[in-house]
């Protein structure tokens, strides 16, 4: 069993999750139970980042994925994206990098630079 803070939503409840059968008691939605369910079965978490740029202000610009990435991929995430080098100017939602680690989610520029 694992037990783990449901961060879905402010009230926090309790979660205990049967990594078995995926099982969830304590929680108080049907939110809390697919939250405890993923973050045993199936973590991924959003990812954010920085990119490098030519010709702009700053030497690197903010970027997120534009879905949650399974946890165990974060790591090669930033590997790629270092090797990544945008051209001034970019806008809010570009691509940094598409279908990252074939994954067939994009890791999009977060601000206009
Ligand atoms: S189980 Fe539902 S009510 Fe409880 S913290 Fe999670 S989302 Fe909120």
């Amino acid at each position: 069993m694992a037990e783990m803070i449901c961060i879905v939503c402010p009230r926090g409840c309790r979660l205990t999750v049967d990594e078995a059968s995926g099982a969830v008691t304590g929680n108080s939605c049907p939110r809390g139970e697919a939250y405890g369910r993923s973050e045993i079965l199936d973590p991924r978490r959003v990812y954010t980042g920085t990119v490098r740029i030519t010709g702009a202000s700053l030497p690197r610009g903010p970027v997120k994925s534009s879905a949650p990435i399974k946890t165990p991929l974060l790591m090669d995430v930033s590997r790629e994206i270092e090797s990544v080098t945008l051209i001034s100017p970019v806008r809010r939602g570009d691509a940094a990098l598409k279908n990252v680690l074939g994954t067939g989610i994009d890791i999009v520029v977060t601000r206009d630079m």
